[in-house]
């Protein structure tokens, strides 16, 4: 009776795995469709200038226009995504849909956009491929952008974690493009280690900025102090009150992000030198 409950606790587990692997399956061919059906799409939200107000850069935020589920965010796809090749597949399509629209932009208006970033999130997995540093060459020279004028964002798990990224954030850095610490301080780096890191911009998690004790705000003045000590700009996220802004310029946080400057947009709603230029 023993070995008959067993089995068939066995048979149940496998059942269940079965489902889940069918599950996911069915989940990856519906993103690899959705890529071949041009179904993905970019928001660009900006970054600021905390003293002046003026835009700085834009970060790629990854949407799904799903026929049935409609406008799916990247949280409930890209970590699914991140488990295959298909993250390199998505990452090579933000890439060169990013690094075109805003040669699109920089064509419309070279003065207010000629010096103006765009910054893309790149997985851990394809950060240590060794086909990336192919894949921005290639959309630096389709798009005509300069190297420097493209910014990857990686998660600090993405730095310690892979052998290999040390490496590569070397090579791509070499190339001209700039790295950005994504979601700082919410991992294991400590502020020590980040002099070691081939990074050029910290950007601090928006979680800091949800909290208004001292300690907090203590926090947040140490990281912006040391960033700059290692000769990195700041970037805090999430910023979503004129407080909030006022209290980082008040503490030298020089760039500054969040639904108070402005929210995440798709090419067709932003307006550049009198036009809105999507590039499609
Ligand atoms: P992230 O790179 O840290 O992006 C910032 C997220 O915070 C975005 O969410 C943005 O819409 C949101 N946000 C910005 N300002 C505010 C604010 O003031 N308040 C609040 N509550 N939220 C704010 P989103 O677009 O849903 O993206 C979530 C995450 O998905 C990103 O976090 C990034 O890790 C990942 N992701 C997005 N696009 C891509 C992509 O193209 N490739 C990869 N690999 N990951 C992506
Ligand atoms: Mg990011
Ligand atoms: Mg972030
Ligand atoms: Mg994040």
């Amino acid at each position: 009776r023993a070995k008959a409950n067993g089995r068939g606790r066995v048979e149940m587990f496998d059942a269940a795995l079965r489902a889940e692997l069918e599950a996911r399956a069915r989940v990856e061919a519906d993103i690899r469709a959705g890529l071949a059906r041009g179904e993905f799409e970019l928001h660009f939200q900006p970054v600021m200038t905390v003293a002046g107000g003026q835009l700085h850069s834009y970060e790629a935020l990854i949407r799904w226009q799903h026929p049935e589920r409609g406008l799916v965010p990247p949280n409930e796809f890209i970590p699914l995504a991140e488990e295959s090749l298909l993250i390199c597949e998505i990452g090579r399509w933000v890439l060169n849909s990013a690094t075109k629209q805003l040669a699109a932009w920089t064509h419309a208006d070279p003065r207010s956009h000629g010096g103006v970033t765009m910054a893309v999130n790149i997985s851990a997995r394809h950060l240590a491929s060794r086909t990336l540093l192919d894949e921005v060459r290639h959309a630096l020279g389709e798009s005509g952008l300069e190297p420097t004028r493209l910014v990857l964002e990686i998660t600090e798990t993405v730095v310690l974690d892979e052998p290999t990224a040390d490496a590569h954030l070397r090579e791509l850095r070499a190339l001209g493009v700039a790295v950005s610490l994504d979601d700082f301080g919410t991992g294991y780096t400590s502020i020590g280690q980040l002099q070691n890191l081939q990074v050029d911009t910290l950007k601090i998690d928006q979680s800091f900025l949800r909290s208004n004790d001292e300690a907090t705000q203590a926090l947040v003045q140490l990281m912006v102090t040391a960033a700059h000590a290692f000769r990195m700009d700041v970037v805090a996220e999430g910023v979503e009150t004129q407080a909030q802004l006022d209290r980082l310029g008040e503490i030298g946080c020089e760039l500054a992000q969040g639904y108070f400057l402005g929210r995440p947009r798709p090419a067709r709603d932003i307006v550049v030198g009198g036009l809105s230029a999507a590039s499609g």
